[in-house]
């Protein structure tokens, strides 16, 4: 309830504010909180694998990268925004460490202006700890799909839930992160037979993987990711 009035209350101070840029502090243009020149120098990820959203060298042909070719993952199709790369990495980290749910809206409106061809799903956005929630106050991931579904008319599926409370994914390996998520996820509700996954940023995708593997234990078929960023 408090949650419910806290968000409600900073939408509309949201509202009221001018646009600024959240990059440089320069006004901001087309309805964002960002400059057009800060715009036009975000590192868009649009030449990426289409199974796991890699960012792909330059001149490579736009193909199932080396590792999904040798490793298919779980998922048939991922998109990711934006490299994570400043400035976008800063505003990633804004928003989930510091509070700023400008730079949350920001994100959304940017991954709105790149919608992946595969999003006909409801959205399952990634969720949080109930421990890290009521530490944080707000779950990112929620709060950055919440946009989304809005836009896209598309429903919000909620029925899978964090169980364990993982150690920080960052530092770890790559077999480390898998281990760590091992029964990390509850199914509370049957999935529908596909849904896609949102979150703000892919690392390896052994968070993303351990939740499709739980849920297609239960059903889920067809499986889609989408993320504002990913690492390179
Ligand atoms: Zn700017
Ligand atoms: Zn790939």
């Amino acid at each position: 309830m408090l949650h419910t009035l806290f968000h409600a209350l900073s939408r509309l101070a949201l509202q009221a504010l001018p646009l600024r840029c959240l990059v440089c502090s320069e006004p901001g243009a087309d309805g964002l909180d960002l400059c057009r020149a800060c715009h036009a120098a975000l590192p868009w990820n649009d030449h990426a694998c289409p199974v796991c959203a890699l960012p792909l060298p330059e001149g490579d042909p736009a193909v199932s990268c080396g590792v999904c070719l040798s490793d298919a993952p779980l998922q048939t199709a991922a998109a990711a925004t934006f490299v994570y790369a400043p400035p976008v990495d800063r505003l990633i980290r804004r928003f989930k460490f510091r509070q700023d749910l400008a730079a949350g809206r920001l994100l959304s409106q940017l991954m709105l202006q790149r919608v992946p061809p595969f999003l006909t799903e409801p959205l399952l956005p990634m969720p949080l700890h109930r421990r890290r929630l009521r530490e944080r106050g707000y779950d990112q991931a929620l709060e950055l799909t919440r946009p989304l579904a809005r836009e896209m008319c598309l429903p919000l599926w909620q029925g899978l839930a964090r169980q364990r409370q993982t150690a920080a994914q960052s530092g770890l390996d790559a077999e480390a992160r898998q281990q760590n998520m091992r029964d990390a996820f509850a199914v509370r509700i049957a999935p529908p037979r596909a849904l896609t996954l949102v979150d703000d940023v892919m690392t390896t995708g052994a968070t993303l993987q351990a939740a499709v593997h739980a849920l297609q234990g239960y059903g889920l078929r067809r499986a889609t990711l989408w993320v504002c960023a990913r690492t390179p």
